[in-house]
């Protein structure tokens, strides 16, 4: 059984429950707190999971963080009400949700708009002129770009009613998907769960620059859990509310966004979903990386690269290149600051699912965060020689502060050179005409006064040495679960046994994802055999191989089919003490190796330096053996 995009409904959810049957009974996921009947949007993940994810984490260490040299840190997931205000979440990371007007159950607004849009489409329903098809479909484009008002209208418009019910809907509201906490027991220092690691790196900024040796650009990455109290969890994996993040903050000079790798990833070509091509209902289409950024579909050749690099780590992890894709985001979809959009998208039984959003978000977050806590998180240019500019001067005079502050002098001092060319030009109108001005330290919490003994501010001609700036900041952001999900799909087939009677379970994950690399068999239960398969084992674990040993008795059809279910790429089988076989799950070819090269074998073809195929030529005469 496979899928692909053109399979209908029926097809589609008979293929996710055998995807999801088999999950769960192998235990790679299961709802949390099953128990006591579960929590929707909490999972737990089992064995073959958790050394999945493990998998996918520790290559994305190495195509990013390795490959970059990137700066990787970890930070806590309680956060502070001050660091997500001044990010924007407390005030704005919201979804626009209905209630049904009789029940109080919540749902999201655009989900039931977006649902009841597929509906009559792929239902195909009569009573549907073409117009009102095309209409539809336009509806499903642009979705992500409506306002609350426009979402209501159409509800109002469609006579969507809540789907349990049929009650009416009240109109959208935005609701904060952040859970709220507080820190420490006074109840007065109000907190949240983060909902993305990014910000940790944000408000680091200062010190991994210095580390950096004050050099750009640079990256910082950060793997983490992340919260957000989805309105409605649904689609198992894909939409949780709590998930791990991998996080790249890749820091540039907003005046040279080119990448030295760029050339590295140019020639890639793969399916891009510019944004015109969404509004005008257009397909993606296949376009080189290179040609998209030299026309500026794509903003910058740093941006450009990243989308190369996700594009080859989703690819080598065995996502499929027909079912992927790169969409822009809409006009409105982005942030008013941003540059930039693109969600890699992946193509599931649920549809296509962003996974990965790769962002140019500009220099919105570090100045956020500079304003707020007064901590400039610039960087600067040296110049080879000085130029002369007019410049706003901010000369705080640090006896005078150091007398009437004492211990805050630093603080007073930072957030007066911090302060806008209209802030500070305001200051000195007001020290002029009154002597002394009120001033708020963020730092400090407190507002000061500062009166005109303690300052000069003035506009010179001066001479530049260095040019000091906010950097850029291109994030690309992955959900790991959300890959996690869609790799399990696409690497589900089944086939079927021997005797034709069943299907059996077959997921196709490369070496490098598989849970576990090798099983060790003895064909027979007998003691020399088993201690073959024991010895076998010990030289697995010495060079650090996962391995599934099986002494029981069961025919070796039925174990092979118990590995193939969990993805194990190759089985061991004992049947002799000198040497043993070596299979290969998908096409059930073995070779004969002796015993002692076993592990270096599997080594070989799991971690990349050889292939199958090489060890085949290696190991001549394979054979398709009768397994069952
Ligand atoms: P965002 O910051 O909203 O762009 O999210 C970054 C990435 O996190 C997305 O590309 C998704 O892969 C993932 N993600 C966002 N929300 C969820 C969720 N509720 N459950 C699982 N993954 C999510």
């Amino acid at each position: 059984m496979a899928i692909n995009g053109d399979s209908n409904v029926i097809n589609r959810d008979a293929f996710r429950q055998a995807v999801v049957n088999t999950l769960e009974r192998r235990l790679f996921y299961v709802p949390s707190f099953k128990i006591y009947g579960g929590v929707a949007g909490l999972y737990d993940y089992g064995p073959p999971g958790c050394a999945v994810k493990a998998n996918v984490l520790a290559f994305w260490r190495q195509h990013f963080v390795l490959e970059e040299n990137m700066l990787e840190v970890d930070c806590p997931c309680v956060t502070p009400e001050v660091v997500l205000k001044a990010s924007g979440h407390v005030d704005k990371f919201t979804d626009l949700m209905v209630k049904d007007e009789k029940t109080g159950t919540c749902y999201r607004a655009d989900h039931l708009l977006k649902d009841f849009c597929k509906d009559k489409l792929e239902k195909k329903d009569i009573n549907i002129t073409a117009e009102k098809a095309a209409e539809l479909k336009h509806v499903l484009a642009v979705l992500d770009d409506l306002s609350a008002e426009e979402l209501g209208e159409k509800i109002r418009e469609y006579g969507i009613v809540a789907p349990d019910t049929k009650n009416p809907l009240s109109d959208p509201y935005p609701f904060n998907l952040m859970f709220q906490t507080s820190i420490g027991p006074s109840g007065l220092s109000p907190g949240f769960m983060r909902p993305e690691t990014a910000q940790g790196i944000f408000v680091n900024f200062k010190d991994l620059y210095y580390y950096n040796g004050n050099k750009l650009p640079f990256a910082a990455a950060q793997i983490g859990q992340a919260f957000r109290n989805e309105i409605s969890p649904r689609q198992g994996l894909l939409r949780v509310r709590e998930f791990t993040l991998a996080e790249i903050e890749h820091f540039v000079d907003p005046e040279d966004k080119s990448h030295p790798k760029f050339s590295e990833v140019s020639n890639l070509e793969f399916l891009m979903f510019p944004r015109e091509k969404q509004v005008s209902g257009e397909p993606a289409k296949r376009i080189c990386l290179g040609e998209a950024v030299s026309k500026g579909i794509v903003n910058n050749e740093t941006l450009g690269y990243f989308i190369g690099r996700v594009y080859l780590f989703l690819t080598y992890l065995g996502i499929d290149k027909d079912r992927l894709r790169f969409r822009q985001h809409l006009a409105n979809e982005m942030a008013h600051y941003a540059a930039d959009c693109w969600d890699a998208e992946i193509e599931c039984s649920y549809g296509w699912i962003e996974c990965v959003g790769i962002a140019d978000r500009s220099a919105y977050d570090l100045r956020a965060h500079t304003d707020k806590s007064g901590v400039p998180l610039v960087a600067h240019e040296k110049f080879a020689e000085p130029r002369e500019v007019e410049k706003l001067v901010i000369a705080p005079v640090k006896k005078e502060l150091g007398l009437a502050f004492k211990g805050d002098q630093r603080m007073v001092c930072e957030a007066l050179e911090v302060m806008s060319e209209e802030e500070a030009m305001e200051m000195k109108a007001n020290l002029e005409s009154k002597g002394e001005v009120e001033f708020h330290v963020c730092t400090l919490a407190k507002d000061v006064t500062i009166n005109k003994n303690m300052v000069t501010i003035s506009k010179e001609k001066k001479k530049e040495y260095q040019r000091v700036f906010t950097p850029s900041v291109i994030e690309p952001s992955f959900g790991i679960g959300r890959i996690i999900y869609c790799l399990y799909e696409h690497s589900f087939y089944t086939r079927p046994s021997k005797t034709g009677d069943e299907q059996l379970n077959v997921f196709r994950f490369p070496p490098l994802v598989a849970p576990i690399k090798c099983t060790v068999f003895p064909l027979v239960q007998n003691q020399q055999y088993e201690e073959v398969a024991k010895h076998i084992s010990q030289i697995l674990t010495a060079a650090g191989i996962s391995y599934k040993i099986d002494m029981t008795g069961t025919s070796i059809g039925k174990r092979y089919a118990r590995t193939d279910e969990l993805g194990v790429p190759f089985a061991i089988t004992v049947d002799s003490t000198s040497s043993v076989t070596i299979r290969e799950r998908d096409s059930k070819v073995q070779i004969r190796v002796n015993v002692e090269e076993v592990a270096s074998v599997v080594k070989e073809v799991t971690e990349g330096q050889s292939t199958w195929n090489d060890m085949l030529l290696k190991y001549n005469a394979p054979t398709v053996v009768d397994d069952e």
